[in-house]
């Protein structure tokens, strides 16, 4: 059975409607952020918190795990600024609990949600895994800090692990029903897509000043469920063995500006939008770009869906549920 902590959100969501089609499935999620309806019904739900020992301890008392997956985190680096102390103890406190629980009752596969942010301001046009970590956030910071702890578990208690970085998460379910459900909502797409279904008088593009073709930021957007797919095949490496640990980008390698991804929302809605240029938003760096060629040539991995598949599944799950 494959613990899957976390698998109410966005992500999680969308790796579980695919695992539960091979894999049993028991998902933890303490539905801070998360939604109860994204959960396939095939999947064991457990409404609990992960940094709860006593949770953590039931479920692996009564389910027999084999791998977990943790996508459980506050993500949202505006705040981990704000509010450092819920990102030390949510992301990196609690993921310890986890980790050491699995060590207790010897479950030592893990597939572990990370993230671009661990870059910082990277000086390349590609980023491959080996650029420099130099997070400019608490996000980020506690992000990576769960990476060196994962290493370190790897070599002392012979923990296995994939750590995947993810790039701009965007899109939603070919089956409609599940897609980005995020109160607040901050992400650029669906910010564009709830504008163009008249949820919101108009659009912010944050910074035009950037050293980028047009002023505005470069972000690689990848569909959620080319990320899914990315995840069944590291659990697949991990089960058969043939990884013991790795770390990847997951990206699509192509760069859209703000304002092409506007465009591109236009183009797809048929919907004109209203634009406001406002300041850099602080903390963004200009361009984020991933190489994806470790994951592709170790995994087999590829992105195939691009930013228009992208935007038209995201259409599809914002004008199904207005927002
Ligand atoms: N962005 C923007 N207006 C918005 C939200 C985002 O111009 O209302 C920009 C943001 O500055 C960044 C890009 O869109 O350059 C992607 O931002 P998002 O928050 O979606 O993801 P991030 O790259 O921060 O993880």
């Amino acid at each position: 059975m494959i613990l899957v902590v976390g698998g109410a959100g966005y992500i999680g969501s969308h790796v579980v409607k695919q695992l539960v089609e091979t894999k049993p499935v028991v998902v933890l999620d303490n539905l801070s952020t998360g939604h109860r309806y994204a959960v396939d019904k095939r999947a064991v739900f457990v409404h609990g918190d992960l940094g709860d020992r006593a949770t953590l301890v039931r479920m692996f008392e009564k389910y027999p795990i084999d791998a977990v997956m943790h996508f459980a985190a506050n993500s949202l680096v505006g705040e981990s600024v704000v509010e450092p102390m819920k990102y030390y103890k949510n992301n990196v406190a609690a993921t310890l609990t986890l980790l050491e629980t699995m060590m207790e009752y010897g479950v030592k596969r893990f597939i572990f949600s990370s993230t671009a942010a661990v870059y910082g301001i990277p000086n390349v046009d590609l980023i491959t895994e080996d650029c420099p970590t130099n997070p400019i956030n608490p996000y980020g910071r506690s992000k990576l800090m769960i990476e060196h702890m994962l290493s370190d578990f790897a070599s002392a208690y012979d923990l296995r692990y994939v750590v995947l970085r993810y790039f701009n998460a965007a899109g939603a379910h070919e089956s409609g029903d599940i897609g980005e459900d995020h109160h607040p909502e901050t992400h650029l797409i669906p910010l564009i897509l709830q504008h163009l279904l008249g949820l919101r008088d108009k659009i912010s593009v944050f910074g035009t000043d950037y050293d980028t073709p047009d002023g505005t930021c470069i972000r690689d957007y990848i569909h959620v469920t080319d990320l899914a797919e990315a995840h069944i095949l590291a659990l697949h490496a991990l089960l058969s063995d043939e990884k013991k640990t790795a770390t990847y980008n997951l990206g699509n390698g192509l760069g859209y500006s703000v304002k092409e991804v506007i465009d591109m929302c236009e183009r797809v809605t048929g919907k004109k939008a209203t634009i406001e240029y406002t300041a850099r938003r602080p903390g963004d760096p200009e361009r984020l770009v991933a190489s994806s060629e470790n994951i592709a040539r170790e995994l087999g991995w590829q992105a195939t869906r691009s930013l228009e598949d992208i935007i038209a599944s995201a259409w599809r799950w914002h004008a199904s549920k207005r927002g």
